[in-house]
């Protein structure tokens, strides 16, 4: 069976999905996003391994978007989930092991004196917002442009659905630039309720960037100055940068972080954390769901926060990470290609130089999972404790066919329709 052949079970599944699921996908999966021979559908992973429902496995630089830290099926993680699943997940009330993963979260993180349990990483950036206009009894946020928050009405970053008023009280301005942060304070006046910030720039499509030591510090400030709170958004460089708040490395504390994504390896809860500024505001705001007292994720976000204290893991991921940009950095010379590597090496961002609509970066891609890795094409990719340095080798075999594939195929490669629009900017 060829990759993504009319006969594989990706193919069928996609032809049914078209008829049951309103565009056949959406958001960060949409139809189109990826190249065509990327597989839809999946029916497993282990540990640093994804398989797609043909059968196909690939070493997965994706880790779920970011759950992935300790592997997929991990099987402390996992005893610890079904443990807790056997004696009651979602019940009338929370387990007790809600009040010892906010005292683990206390423990570990420096900003924090509580934390806040939800369940995606948009319900925790909107708790902060509402916490923040709550602490302040003011209205407007200062964000980063096309840094992302999650996708609630007031944070998507695609207008379909959405009013203008969804997104008032939002000044923009750009990343790691304190003129312009100084102007959107300036802008909000007496109005300022938050400074959003995420722990380094890591939007879709566009160059990775650590961020500067000035602007946090300038963040933090403004934050004091004007009796606004500072939010560093952690839902995805959570536990990849630091086994604290991700700007704690420069010594900047923020007074409500967001977690989300990995804190329970992939089982879900997300969190919000503050410090005692914002206790009040947070104890007032009417905020809650279904299942955000369930117990099992609790269960699982302990045993992935044990393991985050006891282990190296971030040592290790930081190392692969080196591993992996030094080996492909020279590969891509090597090939001649220009080719941008940004971003922490725990979640590495790969761009191709003269590529404004990725066609470059979707041959390169497709080859990579020819191969058995799965890359992407323009958003920022993950490491896991799972991954070993023959993973990492591996990858880098890979990668060397990638570059001959696409020095064979560079000349002639077909646009990318769905992302004509980035030849634009
Ligand atoms: C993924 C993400 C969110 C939203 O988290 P969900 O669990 O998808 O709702 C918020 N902020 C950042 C920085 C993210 O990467």
């Amino acid at each position: 069976m060829t990759p993504g052949g009319s006969n594989s079970a990706d193919r069928d599944l996609r032809r049914r999905a078209e008829a049951v699921i309103p565009g056949g996908m959406y958001g960060h999966q949409a139809v189109g996003l990826l190249p065509d021979d990327y597989p839809q559908f999946f029916k497993g992973g282990d540990g640093a391994h994804i398989t797609d429902v043909d059968g196909r496995r690939y070493l997965d630089l994706m880790c779920a978007y970011g759950p992935n830290l300790f592997g997929y099926a991990n099987p402390v993680i996992d005893a610890a989930y079904v443990r807790q699943l056997g004696q009651g997940d979602a019940l009338t009330g929370p387990t007790g092991l809600m009040v010892e993963l906010a005292e683990a979260f206390v423990a570990m993180v420096t900003h924090a004196d509580w934390a806040m349990f939800c369940k995606n990483g948009t319900d925790a950036t909107t708790m902060a917002m509402m916490t923040a206009r709550q602490h302040t009894g003011r209205k407007t946020l200062v964000l980063a442009r096309g840094a992302y928050h999650g996708a609630a009405p007031w944070c998507t970053p695609r207008p379909a659905g959405t009013t203008a008023e969804d997104k008032a009280n939002q000044v923009f301005c750009a990343y790691n630039d304190i003129a312009s942060l100084e102007a959107a304070v300036a802008k909000a006046g007496d109005d300022l309720a938050a400074i959003f910030a995420a722990p380094f720039r890591h939007d879709a499509f566009i160059d990775q960037a650590a961020p500067d030591i000035a602007y946090a510090r300038r963040a933090r400030e403004l934050a004091d100055q004007t009796g606004a709170l500072l939010v560093v958004d952690d839902v995805r460089g959570g536990l990849r940068i630091a086994r604290d708040s991700s700007w704690s490395v420069m010594g900047v504390q923020p007074d409500l972080s967001t977690w989300g994504k990995c804190i329970a390896n992939g089982h879900p809860i997300s969190a919000m954390l503050g410090n005692d500024k914002a206790r009040k505001a947070a104890a007032s705001i009417y905020v809650t769901g279904s299942y955000w007292y369930a117990a099992a994720a609790m269960a699982a976000g302990l045993e992935t926060l044990r393991l985050a204290r006891e282990s190296d893991y971030l040592e290790r991921i930081t190392g692969l990470g080196e591993r992996l940009r030094t080996g492909l950095a020279e590969r891509a010379v090597a090939a001649g290609f220009g080719f941008r590597q940004t971003g922490p090496g725990t979640m590495p961002l790969f761009l191709f130089d003269d590529d404004p609509d990725l066609r470059k970066g979707f041959c390169w891609s497709s080859a990579m999972l020819a191969k058995g890795v799965y890359v992407h094409p323009w958003h920022n990719m993950f490491l896991c404790a799972a991954m070993t340095e023959g993973d990492i080798d591996f990858a880098l075999d890979a990668a060397e066919q990638a570059f001959q594939t696409l020095k064979t195929q560079a000349h002639d490669l077909p646009p990318v329709e769905k992302l004509a629009f980035l030849s634009a900017r």
